[in-house]
This record gives C-alpha cells, sequence and structure tokens, in this order.
C-alpha cells in the first residue's frame, strides 16, 4: 500500500509517508499518553488547567487518532480493489452522540475509562458534554445513521453524502406547557468528530440559462449559470463493530466562493460582498425541520441540489481514478435516494454525463437508469414532493430541459404500451398541471431509479397497489421491499448495557453483529430464575430513567408503575390524541367516583414528541398534553396511580435512556399511515410489548412475536378505506362511547385549561368534524385493548415472559438484515475484505 497519507489527486512523497500510519498502542497507558498528547498539542492545556470541555475534546480526539490508521486504509483499499460502493444520498442524518458509539466499535471502552480515572477524570462526566449533531428529523434521518452502522460493520464499501447543517433539528423547550424553539447550535462547543477539506471543495452553479452550440457537428447544450458557492466536504468517521472498519460520512458545508458576488453582487462594495457571503452560506445553514410534509422552498431545493451535485461529483472526479471509463459507472456505484430530498441527482447526473462528459443521451440515459435507486418513505399523498416548474426553471434551468425531455420520451414508452391513454399519461407524467406546473419527485425517482422500494412489507404493498400504482403496472420487476432495521449496537449494546450483559452470558457475544441469534432467548423465557434476571434488568433501566429524568427535568419516575410510552415525531396520522383520550379516560374515571382509584393499574405515560414549527394542530396537542399533565399530576385523587411525564426535546441520547426502561410501546397509528416505523423495532428488542394498529412494521412484529405477545387492536388498512368510502362521522362514535363522550367534554369544559374553553376547542372540533386519521374510530377498540394490557400486567411473571418472547424474536429487525436485503435485492454490493 503506498502513499496512504494522502490520497488525494496530487500526490506528494516522502519516504515517511511510506510507513503505514501507527495506532496508538492499546493499552491503558498508550491511551493515557495519547489523551495528554491531545489535551496539550491541540486544546492548549495543561492536564491542571484543563476544563470539561478541553478533556471531552481531547477524549474524542483520542478515539479517533485510533480509528485513524484503519480510515486511511480501508479508502485506500477500496480504491485500488476498485469495488463497488454505496453511496447513501440523504438530507438527513439523526447520528446520536458518537462518543460511546466509537469507543465500542474500536474495543476501547474499558481501556478509556481506566485511563482517564488515571488522570483524575470520570469519563461519564465528559459522556454528558457531548451535544448530539441532531441532523434529521426523526426516523428518516435515523435510518440512514443505522444504515451506515450497518454496513460499516459488514465491510461493505460505503459513502454516507449530506449536509452538515449549522444549525440541526431545533432544541424543544416548554414555556407554559407550549413547545418554544430554540436554536441548535451543536458546533458551538467544538466538533471533534469531522474532518474539514477545503481542498476537495466542489463548487456548485445555480440559476442563468441554457444555450446550444456546434461541438464539431454536433449540437450540444451548455449551461451559463448566474452564481456559484462551494461546498466543503467534511468527514466524518463511520466506524464498524469490531471489525477494524471505517467508512466515511461526507457532509457538505456552504461556502461564498470568491467570486461569488461577481455577478448577482457586482456592486464591489464591502457590506454587499459580506451579504452575499451571509446568502452562500445559508444554503447550509438550518435543516428544515418538517416531518412528512414537504416544504416547497426555494432554499431547501438550493439545499437538495447543493449536496446531490456535490456529491455526485465528488464520486466521479475525487473517488474514481481520472481515466475512468464513465460506461462503467454502474459497476462502480449506487446511488441510494433517501426519500424523494435527493431525486435532483438524477438530471445531474444526465446532465454530467451529457454536458460535461460529452456523452450520448441514450447512453447517459442507460447508465443513470442503474446508478439510483429510490426508496420511498411515504404514504400520504401530502407529504409527496413537487417543485413548481418555475422554481426550478429558474433554479435549475438545465436539469428542467432534461426533466422535460426524460418525461418526453417516458410518455411516449407508456403509449407504446398502454395506447393513447390520455388520463393515463396525464397521471403518470413527471409534471404534474394542477394546482400549477411542477414535477413529480416521486415519480422521477420511479422512472429513472433501477429499483424502487417501500420500507415494510405493508408499506410496499400500497405503493404497489395505490400510491405508484400505474408505475407498478408498468415495471413490475422494479417494485420491492425492504424492511427497515435499527442497530443493535447503539440500541442494544449502548443503550441497555444491562440487557446486553445478560444476553452475552446466556448466549455469547456474537448475537451483536448476528441478531438472529437472540432466538436462543425463547427457551429461556420458560426458566424462573432467567425471568427474574431479566425483570431485574427492566427495574434498573427505570431507575436509570428516573436518575436521567430527575437531573434532567427534576421529575421522577416510580419504578413500581407501568411504564407506558409514546415517543415520536408529533403528528396526527401518528394519533398521540388517541393516547391522551385514553389517559383522560382514566382520568375522569377515578376523580368523578366511577372508578376506584384502587382498581387502576398505576401507570406512568411517557412522552417525547417534537411538532414541526408550523403545524399548529401538533404545537396544540403537545400543549394539550402538557395541560393533561399537570393537572393530573397534581390531583390527589389520581396521586400513584396515574403520571404524565412529557420531557422537552425528544431525541437519540433521551431514547436511549427512555426505551430501555419501557413496558408498553405506543404505535397507534391510523392503518395505512406509517410507512414502518422504527422506534417500533426498538421497543420490541428492548423488551417492551406493542400496543398497537397493522400498520407498518407493526405487522412483521406482531408476525414474528406472536399475537399472545402484542396488543392488536383497531380498523385494517382496507377497513379504513371501507369507512372512509362510506363516510366518516366522527359524531356516531362520540354517541356511541360514554368514556369517549366523557372525555371529549372534560377537555371542552376548560378542565385542562384553567376554565377557558376556547383553548382546546381546536383540537376537539378537529376530531368531531374534520379528522383524516379517524381517532374517534379506534378509540373502543384501544381502549379494550388497554384493559387487556392492564389485565395481562397483572401477572408479572407472564408479561416478563412475553418480554423476553418479543426480544427472542425480533432479531429480524437489525439493520444488518436491512442491509443484506439491499445488497441482495438492489445494490449488489459485495463486502472488501
Ligand atoms: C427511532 C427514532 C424516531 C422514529 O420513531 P418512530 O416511532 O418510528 O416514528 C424518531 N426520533 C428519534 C430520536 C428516534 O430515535
Amino acid at each position: 500500500m503506498s502513499d496512504i497519507v494522502n490520497p488525494g489527486a496530487a500526490r506528494p512523497t516522502h519516504p515517511l509517508a511510506l510507513a503505514p500510519v501507527v495506532s496508538p498502542p492499546s493499552s491503558v497507558d498508550g491511551f493515557v499518553k495519547q489523551f495528554l498528547t491531545n489535551l496539550n498539542f491541540d486544546q492548549g492545556v495543561s492536564l491542571s488547567e484543563s476544563d470539561a470541555n478541553d478533556q471531552y475534546l481531547a477524549l474524542a480526539g483520542t478515539v479517533r487518532d485510533y480509528l485513524m490508521a484503519r480510515w486511511l486504509e480501508d479508502q485506500a483499499r477500496q480504491n485500488e480493489q476498485q469495488s463497488k460502493t454505496v453511496c447513501y444520498l440523504s438530507a438527513e442524518y439523526l447520528l446520536g452522540r458518537q462518543l460511546d458509539n466509537n469507543l465500542l466499535a474500536a474495543r476501547l471502552t474499558d481501556i478509556a475509562t481506566d485511563a482517564l480515572a488515571q488522570c483524575g477524570i470520570d469519563i461519564n462526566d465528559l459522556r454528558e458534554l457531548e451535544v448530539e449533531p441532531g441532523l434529521g428529523n426523526g426516523g428518516l434521518g435515523r435510518l440512514a445513521a443505522c444504515f451506515i452502522d450497518s454496513l460499516a460493520t459488514m465491510s461493505v464499501p460505503n459513502i454516507g453524502y449530506g449536509i452538515r447543517y449549522e444549525y440541526g433539528i431545533f432544541r424543544q423547550t416548554f414555556v407554559d406547557g407550549e413547545q418554544v424553539e430554540q436554536p441548535d447550535a451543536w458546533l458551538r462547543m467544538g466538533s471533534p468528530w469531522d474532518f474539514p477539506h477545503p481542498e476537495a471543495a466542489q463548487t456548485i452553479s445555480f440559476g442563468g440559462r441554457t444555450e446550444t452550440y456546434d461541438d464539431n457537428g454536433t449540437e450540444r447544450t451548455r449551461w451559463i449559470p448566474d452564481w456559484s458557492v462551494l461546498a466543503v466536504p467534511y468527514n466524518m468517521m463511520v466506524p464498524g463493530y469490531h471489525n477494524g472498519r471505517v467508512n466515511t460520512l461526507r457532509l457538505w458545508r456552504a461556502v461564498a466562493t470568491n467570486a461569488f458576488d461577481l455577478r448577482i453582487f457586482n456592486s464591489g462594495d464591502y457590506e454587499e460582498s459580506v451579504r452575499a457571503q451571509t446568502f452562500a452560506e445559508n444554503i447550509s445553514k438550518v435543516l428544515y425541520p418538517e416531518d412528512s410534509t414537504p416544504q416547497g422552498k426555494e432554499l431547501r431545493l438550493q439545499q437538495q441540489y447543493f449536496f446531490v451535485s456535490a456529491s455526485i461529483r465528488d464520486f466521479i472526479d475525487t473517488v474514481l481514478p481520472a481515466d475512468y471509463d464513465l460506461t462503467k459507472l454502474p459497476d462502480r456505484v449506487i446511488f441510494q435516494l433517501n426519500d424523494t430530498h435527493p431525486v435532483i441527482g438524477v438530471p445531474e447526473l444526465m446532465r454530467v454525463l451529457i454536458d460535461e462528459k460529452g456523452m450520448e443521451w441514450d447512453d447517459a440515459w442507460a447508465i443513470t437508469q442503474q446508478c439510483f435507486a429510490y426508496t420511498c418513505h411515504t404514504l400520504l399523498p401530502e407529504a409527496l414532493e413537487v417543485w413548481p416548474v418555475d422554481l426550478l426553471g429558474r433554479l435549475l434551468p438545465r436539469h428542467l430541459e432534461i426533466i422535460y425531455r426524460i418525461n418526453e420520451e417516458f410518455l411516449e414508452e407508456v403509449r407504446e404500451r398502454f395506447g393513447d391513454d390520455m388520463l393515463r399519461i396525464r397521471n403518470m407524467s413527471i409534471i404534474g398541471e394542477h394546482p400549477y406546473r411542477s414535477v413529480r419527485m416521486a415519480y422521477l425517482a420511479t422512472v429513472a431509479g433501477a429499483k424502487v422500494n417501500g420500507v415494510a412489507e405493508l408499506h410496499s404493498q400500497l405503493l404497489r397497489d395505490k400510491v405508484l400504482h400505474d408505475f407498478a403496472e408498468m415495471y413490475p420487476d422494479k417494485f420491492t421491499n425492504v424492511t427497515n432495521g435499527i442497530t443493535p449496537r447503539r440500541f442494544i449494546r449502548l443503550a441497555n448495557p444491562s440487557l446486553a450483559e445478560l444476553i452475552t452470558e446466556a448466549l455469547g457475544a456474537g448475537w451483536t453483529i448476528d441478531l438472529e441469534r437472540l432466538r436462543g432467548l425463547e427457551a429461556l423465557a420458560e426458566d424462573p430464575e432467567f425471568r427474574e434476571r431479566f425483570g431485574a434488568v427492566k427495574a434498573a433501566n427505570k431507575r436509570r430513567l428516573n436518575e436521567v429524568l430527575f437531573q434532567r427535568d427534576g421529575v421522577h419516575v416510580d419504578e413500581t408503575h407501568m411504564l407506558d410510552v409514546m415517543v415520536k415525531r408529533l403528528h396526527e396520522y401518528k394519533r398521540q390524541m388517541l393516547k391522551v383520550l385514553h389517559i383522560v379516560t382514566l382520568y375522569d374515571g377515578i376523580a368523578s367516583g366511577r372508578v376506584a382509584a384502587a382498581d387502576v393499574t398505576p401507570r406512568t405515560f411517557i412522552f417525547g414528541a417534537k411538532a414541526a414549527p408550523g403545524y399548529a394542530m401538533a404545537k396544540r396537542i403537545i400543549h394539550l398534553i402538557n395541560a393533561v399533565g399537570s393537572v393530573v399530576n397534581n390531583d390527589p385523587r389520581v396521586e400513584g396511580r396515574l403520571k404524565v411525564i412529557f420531557p422537552p426535546n425528544y431525541n437519540v441520547t433521551l431514547a436511549e435512556k427512555v426505551i430501555p426502561a419501557a413496558d408498553l410501546s405506543e404505535q397507534i397509528s391510523l392503518a395505512g399511515k406509517e410507512a414502518s416505523g422504527t422506534g417500533n423495532m426498538k421497543f420490541a428488542l428492548n423488551g417492551a410489548l406493542t400496543i398497537g394498529t397493522d400498520d407498518g412494521a407493526n405487522v412483521e412484529i406482531r408476525q414474528l412475536v406472536g399475537d399472545d405477545n402484542f396488543f392488536l387492536f383497531g380498523m385494517t388498512e382496507p377497513e379504513v378505506e371501507v369507512l372512509w368510502a362510506q363516510g366518516y362521522t366522527p359524531a356516531d362514535f362520540y354517541q356511541a362511547h360514554a368514556g369517549l363522550r366523557g372525555a371529549l367534554d372534560l377537555i371542552s369544559s376548560g378542565a385542562f385549561s384553567e376554565g377557558d374553553r376556547s383553548v382546546f376547542e381546536p383540537v376537539v372540533s378537529n376530531l368531531l368534524y374534520d379528522d383524516r386519521f379517524m381517532v374517534l374510530a379506534d378509540y373502543a377498540s384501544y381502549i379494550a385493548a388497554q384493559e387487556r394490557v392492564d389485565a395481562a400486567y397483572a401477572d408479572q411473571d407472564a408479561w416478563t415472559k412475553s418480554a423476553i418472547l418479543n426480544v427472542a424474536r425480533s432479531g429480524f429487525f437489525s439493520s444488518d438484515r436491512s442491509m443484506r436485503d439491499y445488497i441482495d435485492r438492489i445494490w449488489h454490493t459485495p463486502p472488501v475484505l
């Protein structure tokens, strides 16, 4: 291996550079030495003068140093072996904290703990200083993070490409129970986990016009853009678990070019040029805090094109050798589109191949169709991204031309296949006409992609049957399913060390990378001693959660209570309101004297949920949850029976503490609306039982864990369709159930708003008159299922047995399995060992 210190295009050499990069010795002494070196030379302080943040940064730097040799080697080896690389294009990565994950991967946890102790430092104090990079909204971004962890662990060449937002997902606070968003300045205290590479920057252009010109007798097109910005890559290590492998996450930051203000800001004055700089750098300034609804904002399209163009050109220009024959591009790369956010990459690759590399249209199209695959993440029609033709044409005129031609040829194909069926052609066109002319990004991705996948069996079926029905008819072989997964490293090993230890003791250590081995726990579910130990782990996790939440928010979790947990983004389709109605029903029962407090199973309800700042109904529901909590928690009549806790700012760090303590997992979306869910998998693998609808991956969870170990309720997706088609009249359900009437009337009465009936009136009237997600239709079934939960929980030993079976039978939900499915069905990328 040569010259691995500088794998870039220009390769200066020095005899010393030929020596392999040496990791510090894997010993406590070696770690101490490296840590102190970093403290002195990187942070510029002595140990005695250092504060905790210095120590944290030096510790992170030390872990990095251990991983560095393998990182450089792996990049060089992949280039040498010309392996096929998965380029995962995702606008979001919800990574969670890095320190513990990287220590675990590199087998350094014990060494680092001891080394710091020798320096008089408790590593736990430093852990708490890390601000997680919240570069994602929720499930979609967390999925990307799990996938790159699995690919590294499976030694599959992968580059995760995305955006290095200066401000990630907002920090949620509550003021009088209402959500108030604070900026997430995650970079303020330094960012020890990434490396800027300004020398590898790409210039990304926007605006302007196109023109044709004669190139030795062939007419070609060129784009004459108006303005451009620099995309500077920041590389993060993605270490595999115990395999010495380190892949790369490459996040782009927008920086003004020197020539930035030439065209649009040509006044030449200083203030104007500073303004220009700010304008450019806005592109990677902030993550759009939207979930399940697209934001049709120009800046967002700029972000999408910015990172996708930088990524594609980075791969072609700097990862591939300079003389690479681009007709063979599909041998070296698959660009996986994580939802429609990166779909502008399709016309971008076409433009690069045709306008910049001189390829013919048909050749470029054949290559492009093999280089992309598309993952759809939604079933909500309003979440399907479209871009107004006006806007797209103004920002990316050449791309719009290319999209038009793709569409023309595609519609010709439709005509050949189905005849002049105008309705069909209008329905399938990549260009929509109503309410305004727009590019349907999901359709573009479907036409261009080699494969299109949904994220759970039910979801993929509904994509074929409904959302993309015409396309599935035309290209049946394109459509496939890959059920989502979660990484057992972060969500079991790190989040639940007590359970991990118990499993390792029972089954040996191999389960962490072969999660189907959890099956071995099935037999142990019959063993009373194992059940007792399993129960003790859950109790210990509740105590740990109590400590965390007391420290964080000053609230207590009673470990004798059933912990009933609903944590996920706040969205009407997820139906947090159904959970609220359950709580209010229980409260109303006791407070009105109809139910004896002693007959109610003591429960603590835990919520975690951020609402998009512009989503008024979601924010009102957050307000209501807090309002119900403050009444319930202060009413002596329900004391010791019901408690509601809503810690603000649900994120990965909090998830890692809450989920292992949960008894009951709430997965209660309206059937046919949740594409998969991944929270549901985290709970099952941590020994919580699910109460859930037949939706998303709940279906597969229930099939695997068995009906006896899952509380199913609610309408099925076909039943939902029937009821909706008949005409859903919520008033019928309101009239039919006294408990429901009581709960809604209590909210309406102002009981949770100091008598002010107006505060939550919009929430109640939405449920009664305008609810697409049919909360009231599933109320009775939900309450009945909760009664079954109470009955089951009364037999703690049987409950624990069910919990063990949930863990034992959920190995399928490892993201390693998801990656194997993507590799077999879509990518065909062997590991590089
Ligand atoms: C797993 C996860 C999600 C996704 O939860 P769902 O219940 O699948 O919506 C969202 N946010 C965080 C922080 C997560 O860890």
